[in-house]
């Protein structure tokens, strides 16, 4: 029996005197394309009972108000990219997407920050800001295609944590909309704000549960005028990730990105995209780049970092000459996921984030269990950071069931591990309902009945993305 009332006629008539008619959606196939992510869809979908579209913050509040009213679930949805399963409409309800909340609201070049609706898709924002010699320095992967309120939400992370950091740490204004319907203002244009609890920061990674993010203002960085990129290929997996706390702790350079590929990722990828990198006595490759305010320091930086990894047992380097071919190394990397997900659409992405110096403890587990369970887990990602993206591909031979059988046995092996190491389950794509169990049962008791009562208070219905993260008793 559903946990949540119907949607009724009722609540549909009501929901068009807010928005008209073109943005209150219940067609079959509309709903059908919002019912999923890039988790594994024959896992994790559901079709909602609507789908709107608002164009204001007003209306937003109106739709929550009147879905608080009746106890009807809402899931906030950006671009849909998310990995955890996160923007699936678990418990149906309404659906509310944010294609048409997706204006760059202000550049604000004083003070430096720029102010944006959920909706705008993070790359736009760099475009936008480029001529003014300011940046958005997150870099999800996926920032053709996600949304700012998605990446907000989740907190992304991306190729440049290492020395810019994720998504949280630039968003210092928020606009959020609260599961009663109420509109709250947080922070503003201010690089500091002790004033009171941070509830911003609560609403920042919160998936969608406890607040809808309705407007963010942003905190600019100067675009940098130089950056100096490489890859660098290594026979030895170990050589290649003992290497990277190596490169901070030696040089005293903060790169601001070291990414880590081992050979079937790169075999793949470089396939897909008919590209020269691979190298197939190279079981792992970097891609280090540095970037500053000047090509001949940032020259030098990529010169040095080249001859500590030549002795440390690199087998080939190469130093983007022009800005095409450091596109196209980073071309290569932010295309993996899409590639891996080509090759087996049931793949499970994951995403766990190790201290850095735990990277060389965690990779032989993972060839442990190739070796033992025959499957293929390419692993690349964020070295620089700790945060690797471990992807256990479907094996052919197995039907869909015997698959997701086996890869809940190696999630519960890969996990243990990285609580042993240190580590958390997930560095940047978050828990959604894909990791719902794990992340509970490996969660600190006290931690987790904190989280819960947080909830509680500022959702007492329960009508936000319900069924993520955690359950409620
Ligand atoms: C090829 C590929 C590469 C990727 N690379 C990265 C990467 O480098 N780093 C990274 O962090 N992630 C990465 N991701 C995952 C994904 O792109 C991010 O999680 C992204 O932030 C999700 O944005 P979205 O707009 O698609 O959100 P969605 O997937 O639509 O939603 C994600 C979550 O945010 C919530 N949400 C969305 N909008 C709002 C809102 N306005 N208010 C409240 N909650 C909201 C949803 O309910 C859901 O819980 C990648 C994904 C793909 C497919």
């Amino acid at each position: 029996m559903s946990l949540y009332p119907p949607l009724t006629q009722e609540i549909l008539r009501e929901l068009r005197t807010y928005l008209d008619e073109s943005r209150v959606v219940t067609n079959a196939k509309e709903l059908e394309n919002v019912s999923f992510d890039q988790a594994a869809k024959s896992l994790y979908s559901q079709i909602p009972e609507v789908l709107v579209y608002p164009i204001s913050t007003q209306e937003v509040a109106s739709i929550v108000k009147l879905a608080n009213v009746h106890r009807i679930p809402i899931t906030a949805r950006g671009a849909g990219s998310g990995l955890a399963g996160g923007a699936v409409p678990l418990h149906k309800g309404i659906v509310i997407a944010f294609d048409k909340m997706n204006r760059l609201l202000e550049i604000d070049k004083n003070n430096l920050t720029v102010t944006v609706e959920p909706g705008i898709i993070t790359n736009k924002i760099n475009e936008a800001l480029e001529s003014y010699g300011l940046y958005f320095a997150g870099y999800p992967m996926s920032l053709e295609r996600c949304m700012i309120g998605g990446n907000i939400a989740t907190n992304a992370g991306g190729g440049k944590a290492i020395k810019y950091g994720v998504t949280g740490r630039y968003i210092v204004g928020l606009e959020v909309v609260t599961a009663t319907g109420e509109i709250l203002t947080l922070g503003g244009k201010l690089f500091k704000n002790v004033t009171g609890y941070d509830l911003k920061q609560l609403f920042i990674g919160s998936e969608g549960t406890l607040g809808i993010i309705t407007q963010a203002t942003i905190q600019l960085t100067p675009l940098p005028k130089a950056a100096s990129t490489m890859l660098v290929w290594f026979s030895q997996m170990k050589d290649a990730v003992q290497l990277v706390p190596e490169i901070l702790t030696t040089l005293g350079i903060t790169p601001t990105a070291i990414e880590l590929i081992d050979q079937t990722a790169m075999k793949y990828v470089c396939e897909a995209l008919n590209e020269s990198f691979y190298r197939p006595l190279a079981q792992a490759t970097l891609l280090i780049e540095v970037d500053g305010a000047n090509q001949a320091v940032t020259n030098q930086q990529i010169q040095q970092i080249a001859s500590l990894c030549e002795r440390h047992g690199a087998i080939d380097v190469l130093v983007a000459a022009d800005a095409p071919t450091r596109e196209r190394m980073w071309k290569t990397r932010r295309s993996i996921a899409e590639t891996l997900k080509q090759h087996s659409p049931e793949m499970s992405l994951e995403d766990m984030v190790l201290p850095i110096h735990a990277i060389p403890d965690y990779m032989p587990h993972v060839k442990r269990l190739e070796d033992m369970y025959e499957v293929s887990m390419p692993t690349y990602g964020h070295a620089g950071d700790g945060n690797l993206h471990t992807t256990l591909l479907k094996k052919a031979s197995l039907t869909d069931a015997e698959w997701h059988a086996l890869e809940a046995i190696l999630l519960e092996e890969l996990y243990t591990v990285v609580h042993q190491l240190g580590g958390k389950i997930s560095g940047e794509h978050g828990i959604g309902i894909k990791r719902k169990s794990y992340f509970t049962a490996m969660a600190d008791p006290a931690e987790l009945t904190i989280m819960q009562a947080i909830k509680k208070t500022l959702d007492p219905n329960n009508i936000l993305n319900p069924g993520k993260i955690f359950d409620l008793n």
